[in-house]
């Protein structure tokens, strides 16, 4: 059980977050350590030099002032007592006598430095060296310098003191290397544990969405991060996942309720003509009936269809050069008799011609449900006008009339399927003409709007452009 949660554990983001942090953690650590020993000992041994050097320029400037015998009683106090152990001094002929020495017990092993000595005479500056002795823990650092031409003074001081600091300092690395590097897990940990909390929070949410709360969302901490980033884009997401699950339900919930009608009145016929007997004028009748009913519940699924496809964008469009004026003469033709019948008087103002890359069929259908539309929804004795205008690449074509209009809250709804505002459900209607012209001419790259004042009117615009490189709406959410 333990070994499986271990096991589980392993394969976490969180964990292999922890590692590379505690990994990271203790290799910075040591580098760190090392700058700093490196920095230590390069201060220490600078200062040892500079002490070193300090005291060469006092015997040298003690030899001018005083003479021989007044730097010999100086190294006689700068030795004295315990301190003889700690630092030595001789002075040197360059040719290798020894001139004079301090008490040497405590440095076994010092030889005589000939080869140094040659050197030095001829040098400017004052030679440096470190060395070991047989018989002593510490190391020696050693000065050689020319006091007064023929004398070379040798200075050598014990380096025991900076090795016990440089000691103390490993020691120290010792101690809290380890310390820090197990101290990182838990800090990586905690760290790691932190950072996931978003993406914890966008998975608990998934489920709870994928266990079939939808309206579930993540709480956005709006610290500006790539995790409030990923909350937001997922609330996005979802919102636009539920409009469309509520879109599609809203739907089939019309497709069932606008097919029950003429099912229902297939069923009504059929059943009347059986209990009746069924003559053959009956049969014909229902017949008849049903074919009416059936080319309407046809005529629904295709136009369901055609929004779909031309909205998905897999609507291919059979664009050719069309007259947009002669396009609209045509169905000013087709429409003029009802308008005849109604009284109501259709009035155009086109241009002599304008032309457009689109897709006839389709655009026809366009006007066509447009113009029904003012026609079907206006009392005897409207006025329905057509305006067509270009300018450059954008082509306005509008429909006003003089009809029922329709209200504000109604008008950010006619566009949606199988909507239908109330006072029109009198006539004739399934409350898809408007969403198939706009998929339409969204598919042109275009755009419909409607302005609209119940009881005087409405107006529907539409905007194309002249080819499919311009584009005239931003597809929403
Ligand atoms: P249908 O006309 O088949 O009902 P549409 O999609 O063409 O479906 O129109 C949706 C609704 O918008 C209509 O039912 C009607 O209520 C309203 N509508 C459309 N055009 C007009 C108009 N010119 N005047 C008043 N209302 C309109």
């Amino acid at each position: 059980m333990f070994l499986k949660t271990l096991r589980s554990l392993g394969h976490t983001l969180a964990l292999r977050l922890t590692i590379w942090y505690a990994g990271i953690f203790a290799a910075s650590s040591i580098v760190a350590c090392t700058l700093v020993y490196a920095l230590v000992v390069a201060v220490v041994q600078e200062r040892t030099d500079e002490d070193l050097e300090g005291d060469m320029e006092e015997f040298a400037s003690l030899m001018q002032s005083g003479g021989f015998e007044r730097v010999k009683a100086e190294i006689a106090v700068e030795t004295q007592g315990e301190e003889a152990s700690h630092v030595f001094i001789r002075l040197w002929a360059p040719d290798g006598r020894e001139l004079m020495a301090t008490d040497l017990s405590s440095w076994p092993g010092l030889g005589n430095p000939l080869e140094v000595l040659a050197r030095v005479d001829s040098a400017d500056e004052p030679i440096l060296a470190t060395l070991a002795l047989p018989r002593r823990a510490d190391k020696v650092r050693i000065i050689y310098g020319t006091i007064a031409p023929g004398l070379v003074l040798e200075i050598g001081e014990s380096l025991e003191e900076d090795e016990e600091l440089i000691a103390a300092l490993l020691r120290g690395f010792f101690i809290a290397l380890p310390a820090v590097t197990l101290l990182g897990g838990p800090i990586g940990w905690f760290m790691a544990r932190r950072a996931l909390r978003g993406v914890q929070e966008v998975t608990r949410t998934a489920t709870e969405i994928a266990n079939g709360a939808l309206d579930r969302r993540v709480e956005v901490r709006s610290q500006g991060d790539e995790l409030d980033t990923l909350a937001r884009t997922f609330n996005t997401m979802l919102d636009r996942i539920q409009a469309l699950i509520i879109g599609m339900r809203e739907m089939t919930d019309n497709l069932a309720h606008d097919f029950r009608s003429p099912l229902g009145r297939i069923r009504a016929s059929a059943d009347i003509t059986l209990t009746n007997g069924g003559s053959k004028a009956e049969s014909e009748a229902m017949a008849a009936t049903t074919t009416e009913e059936c080319d309407r519940l046809l005529e629904m699924i295709n136009t369901t269809l055609d929004i779909a496809e031309a909205e998905s964008g897999a609507a291919k469009l059979k664009l050719t050069d069309i007259d947009l004026v002669e396009l609209v003469g045509d169905a000013l033709e087709l429409f003029q008799p009802i308008a005849e019948d109604q009284q109501i008087t259709i009035t155009a103002d086109l241009p002599d011609h304008c032309r457009i890359h689109g897709d006839r069929q389709r655009l026809q259908r366009v006007v066509a449900n447009l113009l029904d539309n003012g026609l079907k929804y206006m009392p005897t004795g409207g006025r329905v006008t057509i305006t067509l205008v270009a300018e450059g690449e954008r082509i306005t074509l509008s429909i006003e009339d003089t009809g029922i209009g329709i209200s504000a809250d109604e008008s950010a709804r006619i566009f949606e399927r199988f909507y239908r505002c109330d006072r029109s459900r009198s006539k004739q209607g399934n409350g898809l003409g408007l969403s198939l012209a706009l998929a339409f001419v969204r598919a042109h790259g275009g755009d419909i709007t409607v302005n609209s004042t119940p009881g005087q009117g409405s107006t529907f615009t539409v905007v194309l452009p002249r080819s499919r490189h311009g584009r005239y709406f931003q597809q929403g959410p």
